[in-house]
This record gives structure tokens, sequence and C-alpha cells, in this order.
């Protein structure tokens, strides 16, 4: 695995070394682990070439959030990328990624700022950005996304195709603790206690998937049923909408998604399940 840090040597290493193959991108922010692995493994499927990055992109975070203390785990991310069979890292510093007085990209201002765009205005600015930076850099032919940041895949998918760029976006599957935990950089945050009690984000989704199973569709029905279960947790958001993420009465199975964003102690935690 060949590891570089700039943007003028990474395109340098594609064009010489790997001109006209297929290429399959991963971007992250590092602290790896198995719902990263996944993305890297569907690439290494599809594609001829894979190429990860790890960047804790500093303007996605909000003031007063978590960059300085976000996880860092260098030698393990590269021994991870390495077994799981990238063959080119991308790990810049912010100064190859960004100068003085930027041109930046905005996102859109109705569906940039509701779900986790309402309690961190600006942070899907900084993703934008960085992916639209990223994807510039690499050129890939496709990228690989969570469907975790469900919010976020939709937002790369609509800026991919409203910019008219050429590049297939696909989104990967949510992978899970044993015990039903969406994997996470951030659950190394979480304290034994915690970690149980965020066990109940999980929980309240698989229960709102059974009353689906069982007839129930009332919007209304399965988001009380979650919020109670999440109790006491600090809920940020509880939605269930349409694959658009427009609001929905009933949930329609085959196009809804059930999101949910919930405090456990100082950490904020996602997960959705899609209907
Ligand atoms: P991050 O390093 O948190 O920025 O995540 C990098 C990519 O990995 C994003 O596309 C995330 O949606 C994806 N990802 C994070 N956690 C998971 C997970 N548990 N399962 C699948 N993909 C994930």
């Amino acid at each position: 695995m060949k590891i570089v840090s700039t943007p003028a040597e990474l395109k340098r290493v594609l064009k010489e070394q790997f001109k006209d193959k297929s290429v399959g991108f991963i971007p992250t922010m590092g602290a790896l682990h198995e719902g990263h692995i996944s993305l890297i493994k569907n690439a290494r499927k599809d594609n001829d070439v894979v190429v990860a990055s790890i960047f804790v992109n500093p303007t996605q975070f909000l003031k007063g959030e978590d960059l300085d203390k976000y996880p860092k785990k260098e030698e393990a991310d590269k021994k991870i990328c390495e077994i799981s069979g990238v063959d080119i890292l991308f790990y810049p510093n912010a100064s190859d990624i960004y100068g003085e007085d930027e041109v930046s990209i905005l996102a859109p201002k109705v569906r940039g700022y509701v779900l986790e765009g309402a309690s961190r205005p600006g942070h899907f600015n900084g993703v934008l950005t960085v992916v639209m930076k990223l994807l510039n850099i690499v050129n890939p032919t496709r990228a690989y996304f969570g469907k975790k940041d469900a919010q976020q895949l939709n937002l790369i998918t609509l800026m991919v195709k409203q910019f008219f760029m050429d590049v297939e976006i696909i989104p990967c599957d949510t992978v899970r603790e044993k015990d039903g935990l969406a994997q996470s950089s951030r659950n190394v945050y979480l304290d034994a206690t915690q970690r149980k009690e965020a066990l109940k984000i999980s929980a309240s989704l698989y229960e709102a998937s059974n009353m689906i199973s069982k007839k129930i569709l009332d919007v209304k029905q399965i988001r009380d049923k979650i919020v109670e279960i999440l109790n006491p947790l600090e809920i940020i958001y509880v939605e269930i909408l349409d694959r658009e993420f427009n609001p929905i009465k009933e949930v329609q199975i085959g196009n809804s998604v059930i999101l949910v964003e919930a405090k456990v102690g100082t950490t904020r935690l996602l997960d959705n399940i899609w209907i």
C-alpha cells in the first residue's frame, strides 16, 4: 500500500501508475472500524484500484465540537487499510487541503438544515466542501458512503447530481456490533454504563421495524414508541420520512427511512433504518 499526503502526488501516482483503471474511493476521518472496512471491501470488489483517505475535516466541526479530541489511531488505521485491500492511502494535513480565502460549497438551505443540520448549522457546508475537494483530487469511478450517515449520503448524492459530477455514489449498509449498536468512531467516548444506554437507539429502531412488520404504519404511533424506548436519553430528533426525506403520515414499505439522533452523555449518536 502506498501512502501519499499531497493532492499533487496523489494525482501523479494515479495518472502514472493507474491510468485507465477503475478507481473506488472511500473518504473517512480515521479511527477505522468494521463499518469503514465494509466500505473498503465493497470498493475492492467493484474496482481495479482502491483509494481511501483519512482526514479529520476541520470545516465540518462547529465551535465547541469534538475536533480536538476526535479519536486518532494513525498506525492502527494504516494497518487496517493495508489488510483490507487499500492500494493508496491519502493522508493529508489540513494545509494540503485548505488555503486562505476559500471558495466553498454551501449545503442546500432546506435539506442541509433539517435533522442533523438543524442542531449543527453549517456542518454540511464543511462536509460537502471537503467531499467536493476529495472527489476532485481522486477523480474516482465510484465513491462509497455509509447509509448510517443517511443525510450526508443524501446531500452528497444531490451535490453530485446538481454539479453534474462524473462519479457513482455507492450507498453501503450500516455495520453494527453484535448487540445492535451501530459502529462509530465516536463509540470510544462511551463508558460502560453509557455503552448500555446507547443500545436504546438501535433497540428503538428494531421495535419500529417490528411494529411495521405487524402492519402498524402510522408514523405518529411508531414515533411515540421510539421516543418511549429512548427515554431518558436526550433526543436530538426522531423522524420518519420517505427516502427523499419528505414528511409522511404512513410508512411506505420500500420508500421510508426512520432516523434517530440522541445524546448519550455528551456523545451524539446517529442511527437509522431503511424500511
Ligand atoms: P467517518 O470516518 O465517520 O467520516 O465515516 C466515513 C464513512 O464511513 C462514511 O461514509 C460513513 O457513513 C461510513 N460509516 C461510518 N460508520 C459506519 C457503519 N457503522 N457502517 C457503515 N458505514 C459506516
